[in-house]
């Protein structure tokens, strides 16, 4: 199983668990809870420009 870390809080979750997910600039990211598929979608650039 894949495992891929949510990049609003950091949380390894593993891809089939995530409750939600988000596409930014060709890149698929996973997230532990709604709330963080929010918080990511309000700031796309400020949470995928940590580990890219
Ligand atoms: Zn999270």
């Amino acid at each position: 199983m894949a495992t891929t870390t949510d990049p609003v809080c950091g949380m390894s979750i593993e891809e089939s668990a995530a409750a939600g997910s988000a596409t930014h600039e060709g890149t698929t990211y996973c997230f532990c809870s709604p709330a963080c598929e929010h918080r990511f979608e309000a700031e796309p650039e400020k949470y995928a420009s940590g580990d890219q």
